[in-house]
């Protein structure tokens, strides 16, 4: 068979945004899978509304989600030699020819069009008048009157359109830039793109593109149109649903291996199961299993799909992505042994990297700052004897395991008849300045011998005074 080559052609108005997000993770998966290509290409002819910002921030979302491309990134911008040849051969094979018609002419054309019950087309005047290239003159496309063209949708199903709806369609404007469809078509073509996977709003260009590959003696891709992601209320996707950027998710702390199991499951489905690791997806992604209804988009699911990576990632994996947060909030922390550790005392307990960070911070400081009702409730002068109960005999103990923390407990609670909660309870405010912890025994391995004894120290101290 041949290779399957997909592509993500983003316009640069704005950031990766979900829906944009998903339709590059198909197209990636479906390359993936077969082993094919996958290209991406940067749609900036819209001069007005590209900007590098944009194209900075699309790069950088799909480098979080890992999604890597073999080919480009292609900007149109770089290839307006290319398309002005391909519209050259469509001009000098009859296909296409200019039209000088006044945007008032056009007007009225329109409105002749719908008093007439028919819809606003351009009715082909200039079609045989052989005029040729002037400053005011745009190229327009040959549409066959008659017939119709068929959209093999590998999502749909078979659309047909019938060739009297369509009008002789712009390929390239009067200042030379060509259209969108045209510019679509002659990159598809040159580079190879066999398979079309993209939202359904593009679906309406489809046909126009039809009949540019079938102008130019082009074999067609495998078209796909997969439905718009909705919010909960099942209207359009937008910023009141929640955020729209893709790295608005990376700063809110999910993880980039979560928000692709998300995504995907907003449009492709493999019977009902909802946990799906990065391989895993790699190698069950088909077209096949693309809906045809919309995802809904709910953010509650998300954060329980991440929780749940949160637990399964090794991690180390987790490590390289909680760094960041953890040296925002000032940590010296690396993607270490004793990070790594330390991630594994608070995965079961984090819905999100910011909770995890949050709640790893005490590891790495140097002195606790104490919550105030925590040590009002738990820092009181009882304490002090089995504090420095427990002191001694973790300094006089030579390994640092939980069974020999749970050894040094136990004399404290034979010698003073407190039970372990009583004991415990100070304990992880001394050590955490908090009441909430990991549990006791793992946190304090992970902290290690040297650091709780000065915090107990501090404690013993703090209450001294
Ligand atoms: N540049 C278009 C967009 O961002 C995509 C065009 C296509 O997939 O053919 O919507």
């Amino acid at each position: 068979m041949e290779q399957i080559i997909t592509r993500f052609p983003p316009s640069p108005t704005g950031y990766l945004h979900v829906g944009g997000a998903r339709t590059a993770l198909f197209n990636w998966l479906y390359a993936r899978h077969t082993k094919g290509k996958f290209v991406l290409r940067i749609e900036d002819t819209d001069v007005a509304r590209s900007t590098q910002a944009s194209t900075d921030a699309i790069l950088e979302a799909l480098e979080w989600l890992g999604i890597d491309w073999d080919e480009g990134p292609y900007f149109q911008s770089q290839r307006s030699a290319i398309y002005s040849e391909y519209i050259e051969k469509l001009l000098s094979s009859g296909q296409a020819y200019y039209c000088t018609c006044s945007r008032d002419a056009l007007d009225a054309m329109r409105q002749k069009a719908l008093e007439a019950g028919g819809k606003p087309k351009y009715d082909g005047i200039c079609r045989n008048k052989g005029l040729s290239k002037s400053d005011d003159a745009v190229v327009r496309f040959k549409a066959p009157a008659a017939g119709s063209t068929i959209i093999k949708d590998v999502v749909k199903g078979n659309i047909v359109i019938p060739n009297a709806e369509m009008d002789d369609f712009i390929i390239q404007r009067s200042d030379g830039i060509p259209t969108y469809n045209l510019a679509v078509v002659v990159d598809d073509i040159t580079m190879g793109i066999n398979t079309v996977i993209r939202g359904d709003d593009h679906v309406n260009n489809t046909p126009k593109q039809i009949l540019l590959y079938q102008a130019l003696d082009a074999p067609l891709p495998t078209f796909g149109h997969v439905p718009m992601v909705l919010g909960k209320d099942r209207a359009r996707l937008s910023k009141r649903h929640g955020a729209m950027s893709v790295t608005a998710y990376r700063d809110m702390g999910y993880l980039p291996d979560a928000f692709l199991n998300y995504l995907v499951r907003l449009g492709w489905s493999y019977g009902d199961q909802e946990f799906f690791t990065k391989d895993e997806l790699i190698a069950k992604f088909t077209l096949e299993n693309i809906g045809r209804s919309p995802g809904i988009f709910d953010t509650d699911k998300l954060l329980a799909l991440n929780a749940e990576h949160i637990r399964k990632s090794p991690p180390a994996v987790i490590a390289h992505h909680l760094v960041p947060f953890l040296k925002q909030s000032g940590c010296d922390a690396g993607e270490d042994e004793f990070t790594q550790a330390v991630i594994q005392t608070l995965s079961v307990r984090s819905k999100t990297l910011v909770e995890m960070a949050d709640g790893a911070l005490f590891y790495y400081d140097g002195k606790i700052t104490y919550d105030n009702k925590a040590a009002k409730k738990f820092l009181k002068p009882v304490i002090v004897e089995p504090l420095n109960l427990l002191i001694k005999a973790l300094e006089a103990s030579d390994s640092f395991d939980e069974p020999s923390l749970e050894d040094a407990f136990k004399t404290v609670m034979n010698t003073t008849g407190m039970k372990l909660g009583k004991i415990a309870q100070p304990v992880r405010v001394a050590l955490t300045g908090k009441t909430v912890s990991p549990g006791i025994f793992e946190m304090l391995v992970v902290l290690g011998q040297a650091k709780v004894i000065a915090r107990l120290k501090d404690a013993v101290k703090f209450i001294e005074d």
